[in-house]
């Protein structure tokens, strides 16, 4: 019997004593990683042994063995409705792939419990049958990003909402990898037109499918991070397959996969990645959602999105951990992380979408991208953490003071600041110094400033 994580039982908790208190409808927004199946297999589990009768529906066919694996390690046996597989009627936990489902609604009792797995799909249409057919049921909706593609909000269905960890929580408590994230170049989206919310294709195509942008990528991959599987997300199955094309060409096996692709062959494409035999995977938007590839050490981005919850599924994948992973890799050539700040970043969910806060222009969006290493780090930092580049503010800022808009030559007394700091060759010397200047936690700066050193000498050996 696995156990479940503590997080996971408060949020089990929480969602039993809001249906206790009555509400049939409630929303779990965990992050991706977090166990979202191996909660569902609990409830359910505990559903049916109080005599209950329950649905996990799932949206594609390749989640129905990843869950029912996750169900069979707490001894069930649900029923599997999916073409291809036999039906058992009379199990009282049946996992459902949702075009199926629909097509056979009429062959099912309204179940006491239906549970939905990324349900931010919620408002498309096969979705609305399903839910109003089951209507009389109690509904359980699990999504990382419950918000829908054009913004809105999943509060048409759920009256409630219980949140589980942070992104960040996950990855300080090791149920996450830890990551590095670069953003080399930036492909200039300026001129594409948007449709429902999001760029449309066939633009973006135009722009993004081009052997110097992926030539690009081929490039940073080899230079941070050769050797390591990575998934890359494109913008068409066209642009994915020449991505695989020009990856096979510099001597890095590449294979593509997409929903069309015969599941034999995607097994085994997947199987060959995983055992390293291939590197690179590169897919559409099949590795998006919900697809658990723990193996996969690096994401690269190639498909420009406003969908923040497209970024947070596509960058989310790279981050489960797995044996002799140490250090995931994102590397962002579509300026998502412009858009979108961190995978990490604290974001607030609400039934009513992501609020004001998450929505950030480019300018809202506190990051900055180191324009030596391209590594992406919070705007707040004065020198890379990657690579110990000192990064320029602008010459002038205006400061607010004393009730008179001031303008400052900051960069002057920043070099002021940067001699004065460099003559500090120790950490006891680093110390005094923040005192002088009268910083909070001297300590902790003057052991910043010394990890900038060192990894400023590393980087130089390197290169
Ligand atoms: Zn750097």
């Amino acid at each position: 019997m696995i156990k479940l994580r503590d997080y996971q039982s408060n949020i089990i908790n929480n969602v039993r004593a809001l249906m206790y208190h009555g509400n049939k409808s409630i929303l779990v927004q965990s992050p991706c990683g977090s166990g979202k199946t191996l909660l569902t297999a609990h409830m359910l589990k505990t559903a049916s042994s109080r005599g209950k009768r329950s649905f996990f529906i799932v949206h594609r066919r390749e989640l129905i063995k990843q869950s029912l694996d996750a169900f069979s390690l707490l001894g069930l046996k649900p029923g599997i409705i999916s073409s291809g597989w036999f039906e058992i009627k009379n199990s009282p936990i049946q996992i459902a792939s949702i075009q199926t489902l629909s097509r056979r609604l009429n062959r099912y009792k309204v179940p006491d419990l239906v549970v939905w797995d990324e349900v931010h799909h919620v408002g498309a249409k096969t979705w609305g049958k399903v839910y109003e057919h089951f209507s009389g049921a109690y509904h359980i909706g699990l999504t990382a990003t419950p918000c829908r593609l054009d913004g809105t909000g999943l509060d048409k269905w759920f009256s409630k909402m219980v949140s589980g960890p942070s992104v960040q929580w996950l990855i300080d408590n090791g149920f996450l990898s830890k990551y590095k994230i670069f953003a080399p170049g930036k492909i200039d989206t300026s001129s594409v037109h948007s449709r429902m919310g999001d760029y449309i294709t066939s633009e973006l195509l135009a722009i993004v499918d081009r052997p110097t942008i992926t030539g690009d990528a081929i490039k940073h991959y080899k230079k941070l991070c050769p050797g390591k599987r990575a998934i890359v997300f494109c913008v068409s199955i066209e642009h994915s397959k020449h991505v695989v094309e020009q990856f096979n060409a510099s001597g890095i096996p590449a294979e593509h996969i997409d929903g069309e692709t015969e599941k034999y062959q995607r097994d085994a494409a997947i199987k060959r990645f995983a055992d390293g035999k291939t590197t690179i995977l590169s897919n559409v938007d099949l590795v998006g959602e919900g697809f658990d590839l723990p193996a996969i050490e690096v994401g690269i981005l190639l498909r420009p999105t406003q969908s923040l919850g497209m970024y947070i599924q596509q960058s989310g994948r790279a981050l489960r951990p797995y044996p002799g992973k140490e250090c995931a890799f994102i590397l962002d050539h579509a300026g998502n992380c412009q858009r979108h700040g961190l995978p990490c970043d604290d974001r607030e969910w609400t039934l009513k979408g992501s609020t004001g806060k998450n929505k950030q222009t480019e300018s809202s969006v506190k990051i900055k991208t180191c324009p030596r290493c391209y590594a992406v780090q919070f705007s707040g930092r004065e020198v890379c953490s990657y690579c110990g580049y000192e990064f320029d503010k602008s010459p002038r800022k205006v400061d607010y003071e004393e009730g008179n808009l001031v303008e400052v030559d900051l960069q002057k007394a920043r070099r002021i600041r940067l001699t004065e700091q460099g003559k500090a060759e120790s950490f006891e010397a680093l110390v005094a110094l923040g005192r002088k200047r009268g910083y909070k936690r001297p300590f902790l700066w003057a052991k910043h400033v010394l990890n900038a050193r060192k990894a400023r000498e590393a980087y130089a050996k390197q290169n």
